[in-house]
């Protein structure tokens, strides 16, 4: 049977074959465009989490207070008693007493159902996802330069390109499938550069021609010097800026406010190498560049990114093959999330909770018994605040891990204890969320439920059932539409199968750019992918749109793109003398945001078995560290202890602890996020994770 992985936003086609004895296995599918038949180790592996039933989740259960045990009990009574709990607060506190947080890890037709519960009949936007968390500040930049959340590039583009800038992210590590395209693509065409710009030296650097380990928070700083270079050395594109670009004139004037050298000095790199890039940019015929959450994870986070696909509209570099700011997404179906309105702020088909307009053709569509509230609801970290507030009485939270995930995570240990009910719909006992619960619901796995994903090149790919869930798990769809038709909403929640989801959600993307009407959930079961947009009429037998903005209009009001001036300064959190280091936190190879899953696979396991914090070797002398010895971490929030592992993969004042251990898992001080702060980007509501004051002791 024919699937795709379940991990990253690569979104790699497998082929899972069950033998006679039950036993699965599972290889790269060589149909799939995204991946060609290779997997990543994670993928490879990804049987073993399937077959490890010891960890699930088989039955509801809850409890009537938190000093109770849980008690399994019917799915029934697990639901009733639940909606009972959500009426009752909606009635006294108003529907934003509620809220829902779910996960880039859902699939497109279960973001959909909650989405339309809540915003449609419950009458909240109180529904975030932990795609706050990675993706927030990249959405927020595509729509303020090209009017919406649309990635213009495809996989496709790599083989077009002669240039790769690479800013905070380590494909190598993190995006493993894409990288070797990429290394394979540069193997053959030894014309083919890469820059990778990352305080860290990451395999990702390693394997580029050229690294600038610049200093953490300084991105926009490097960005406009870049900008300023192009401008200077003449290779910008002005026809472009003249026909499809707004905002020039601002930008010109901004990036000429510092010199060059300048802004080596405050980014700690060489003025030679910052030329080398822009001379490079210049020169290429393909300017390809991919980001993640070194740009995204950042009180400046919009503003980095708008910095980078700057340097795509000066110079004209946007819609043409090879050429385009690619975002990187971390989990499978963040952006399947996204298209169908799984943010506090966003309807279906990037309709905005703020336009009118949209608000009216939405409530039509749902035929809705109350408005659609005007305002944003509560974003991923802001709910938890609620909680602690008490301004938010209920959570819902499905299949993420919030006690491990989010910054500053001891306040959110205090927020689920303050919660007067915390729903936790799951997979695996292992989520550390799950001791906080009132209610308990069982959710049905990868290949135990049928659905679609939209991978990090807009290609939507149908998941098909292949296997059972054990015990008595439900798909999350069909958990959520019970759900709504406890709440009172039988007619409009009457479904029956998935399919009639993605078709009801096809049919809301009409006529927008993210149109897929031409695409029934039977096409689709047979295309297996598509790219959107695919309206009626594009033709059954194509594969959808590659690339965006060929015709150089863009979804902005006047069908310009946005040149935005930016101011370069960093507020992210103080250093001082008490915390003087900058910690940054990230993925390792081979696990998988909070171990759930990967952290059951031994051979996964064997690569990094223990977490580590990563300190430069003059950090650690004079803090009198050895290699190996147990330290402890310290923020204005909290401690982590883990063994030091000394290395000049780290600048100076820099230190990298990786972000998947919890709490539980090793009943330690190891969870990262102890010592993370809890800041946002103002516009993206995207947090901080690069860049907290600590400092680092022996223990
Ligand atoms: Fe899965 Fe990503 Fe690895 Fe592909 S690159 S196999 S999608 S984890």
């Amino acid at each position: 049977m024919q699937t795709t992985c379940c991990y990253c936003g690569v979104g790699c086609g497998i082929v899972v074959k069950q033998e006679s004895n039950g036993r699965l296995t599972v290889e790269g599918d060589k149909q799939h465009p995204s991946n060609r038949g290779m997997l990543c180790s994670k993928g490879m592996n990804l049987h073993y989490t399937v077959m490890d039933q010891s960890d699930r989740l088989l039955y509801p259960q809850m409890r009537l207070n938190r000093s109770m045990p849980m008690q399994r009990v019917s799915w029934d009574s697990a639901l009733d008693r639940t909606a009972a709990v959500f009426k009752t607060f909606i009635e006294k506190f108003g529907p934003d007493s509620v809220a829902f947080y779910v996960s880039g890890q859902c699939l497109t037709e279960e973001y959909y159902l909650v989405n339309k519960l809540i915003k449609g009949f419950i009458g909240s936007n109180n529904i975030d996802t932990n795609s706050r968390l990675c993706m927030s500040s990249a959405v927020v930049g595509y729509k303020l330069a090209l009017g919406e959340d649309s990635v213009p590039v495809c996989y496709d583009d790599i083989e077009e390109a002669d240039l790769f800038l690479v800013q905070g992210a380590n494909p190598a590590w993190c995006h493993p499938i894409l990288w070797r395209r990429i290394e394979a693509h540069k193997a053959a065409n030894p014309n083919v550069k890469i820059i990778c710009i990352d305080p860290r030296r990451t395999d990702t650097a390693r394997s580029s021609d050229l690294h600038l380990p610049i200093r953490p928070g300084t991105d926009i700083v490097l960005n406009n010097a870049i900008g300023r270079l192009l401008i200077e050395n003449g290779d910008i594109d002005l026809d472009f800026i003249t026909n499809h670009a707004d905002g020039f004139t601002t930008y010109h004037t901004q990036v000429m406010l510092r010199s060059v050298e300048e802004a080596a000095e405050i980014c700690g790199v060489s003025v030679e190498d910052i030329r080398t890039v822009a001379d490079w940019i210049g020169r290429s015929k393909g300017f390809l560049s991919l980001w993640t959450m070194g740009l995204n994870q950042s009180v400046v986070g919009v503003n980095k990114n708008l910095s980078l696909i700057n340097l795509h509209l000066i110079t004209g570099r946007i819609g043409k093959p090879g050429n385009g700011p690619f975002s990187l997404t971390g989990q499978p179906n963040a952006m399947g999330g996204r298209e169908t309105g799984g943010l506090a702020n966003v309807l279906p088909a990037h309709r905005d909770v703020t336009n009118a307009d949209h608000r009216a053709e939405v409530e039509a569509f749902w035929n809705t018994p109350v408005r659609i509230a005007d305002k944003p609801g509560l974003t991923a970290t802001e709910m938890f605040d609620a909680l602690n507030t008490g301004t938010l009485k209920a959570i819902w939270i499905i299949n993420t891990n919030p006690m491990v995930s989010m910054p500053d995570v001891n306040t959110v240990e205090a927020a689920l204890k303050k919660a007067r009910f915390v729903v936790v719909q799951d997979v695996s006992n292992r989520a550390d969320t799950v001791q906080f619960a009132d209610v308990v619901l069982p959710a049905a796995a990868w290949l135990e439920k049928e659905g679609t994903m939209t991978n990090a090149e807009r290609r939507i790919a149908y998941l098909p059932k292949v296997i059972d869930a054990p015990g008595e798990a439900l798909p999350d769809s069909e958990i959520i539409w019970r759900f709504a038709q406890k709440m009172g909403f039988e007619a409009n929640f009457s479904y029956t199968s998935v399919a009639e989801v993605y078709d009801e959600y096809a049919k809301i993307t009409a006529g927008t750019n993210i149109d897929i009407t031409g695409v029934s959930h039977e096409l689709l079961k047979q295309k297996r992918t598509i790219q959107w947009p695919f309206p009626q009429g594009a033709g059954s037998a194509g594969q959808g749109t590659k690339r965006l903005f060929s015709d150089n209009q863009f979804y902005t009001a006047n069908g310009r793109a946005q040149i935005h001036a930016l101011p370069d300064e960093n507020t992210s959190e103080p250093t001082d003398s008490d915390f003087p280091l900058v910690l940054t936190t990230g993925r390792i190879r081979d696990q998988w945001h909070t171990m759930t899953k990967t952290g059951r696979v031994a051979k996964l396991n064997q690569h990094i078995p223990q977490p580590f914090l990563q300190i430069h070797p003059d950090d650690a002398r004079i803090r009198g560290i050895q290699d190996e010895q147990l330290v402890e971490v310290r923020s204005r929030r909290g401690e982590v202890r883990v063994k030091a592992q000394i290395s000049e993969d780290v600048r100076p004042g820099l230190c990298f602890l990786p972000m998947h251990w919890g709490k539980r898992l090793n009943n330690n001080l190891n969870r990262a996020n102890n010592v993370t702060n809890a800041l946002v980007d103002p516009r993206s509501k995207e947090p901080d994770f690069k860049f907290s004051a600590v400092d680092v002791v022996l223990y």
